[in-house]
């Protein structure tokens, strides 16, 4: 399958990290950095409640702003949620969903997953569908098994226009936070299967149009190598992302 010109797509997850003043300072100097870059698809995503201030600080670039997370519902009785319009309205362009510290922290299910997957996509919402196997997993030889039931149920509605508008982060649990990072071999090998899935859910040509983000300890000195894998076509960053140096350097390691 060809890689029919994706671009390369970075996004950066701030998670629940950084004041406002942080925040704001770290969005200013991507903004410069980074802000005009063609090249590169660039996402960051902070905590819902700076939303607003940073889309204001980028506003004139490049660089899109998403949300970690939305519910699925318009509004109404869901104390601490946000709906997909009010995340629109804050400047995002696209959400993180699904992150395994949301399905392993928060408790989400598969199912959940879906409905906010078809919400977002209904209210214009790009998704990053995030999916990818636990440790424990991995050693029992299910990663397959595990990718392939999360990218099944999370799309599961989702029709062919909509699917467009999805990215998939493969992150490896065990690879979050952690410093351990996929082999460059092994990011690609799980890349692969889920390209191949895609086609079968859909078809050749549109699983070749979109894009599989890598996510797991991404930093400057391994970006280059796992983004250079046929399949990996960006990278969902954390901890790094908190940083502009390493941020900068890992969309930079794209165009090297
Ligand atoms: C993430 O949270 O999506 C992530 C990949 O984190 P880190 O880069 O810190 O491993």
């Amino acid at each position: 399958m060809s890689s029919q010109n994706r671009r390369q797509y970075i996004a950066g997850n701030w998670k629940m990290n950084l004041s406002l003043a942080e925040a704001k300072e770290l969005a200013g100097a991507l903004g410069n950095e980074i802000g005009q870059n063609e090249q590169v698809d660039v996402a960051v995503c902070p905590a819902s409640v700076y939303i607003t201030e940073i889309a204001k600080v980028l506003s004139g670039t490049k660089i899109a702003v998403g949300a970690q997370n939305m519910y699925f519902e318009d509004n109404g009785a869901y104390t601490g949620e946000i709906s997909g319009a009010m995340v629109k309205d804050a400047g995002c362009s696209c959400v993180i969903l699904g992150h395994s510290e949301r399905r392993h922290v928060l408790g989400e299910s598969d199912e959940l997953i879906n409905k906010k997957v078809l919400k977002a996509l209904s209210d214009g919402i790009e998704v990053i569908l995030c999916v990818g196997e636990l440790l424990s997993e991995r050693q029992a030889n299910e990663t397959l098994e595990v990718v392939t039931r999360q990218i099944k149920t999370g799309l599961e509605g989702v029709d062919l226009v909509a699917a467009g508008n999805v990215t998939i982060a493969y992150e490896p649990v065990w690879a979050i936070g952690t410093g351990e990072t996929a082999t460059p071999a092994q990011a690609q090998e799980v890349h692969k299967s889920i390209r191949d899935l895609l086609a079968k859910i859909y078809n050749e040509y549109l699983a070749g149009s979109m894009r599989i983000q890598y996510g797991g300890s991404v930093k400057p000195g391994n970006a280059a190598e796992l983004l250079g894998q046929d399949d990996v076509d960006g990278a969902l960053v954390g901890g790094a992302a908190l940083k502009a140096a390493d941020f900068v350097a890992i969309v930079q390691a794209v165009t090297s």
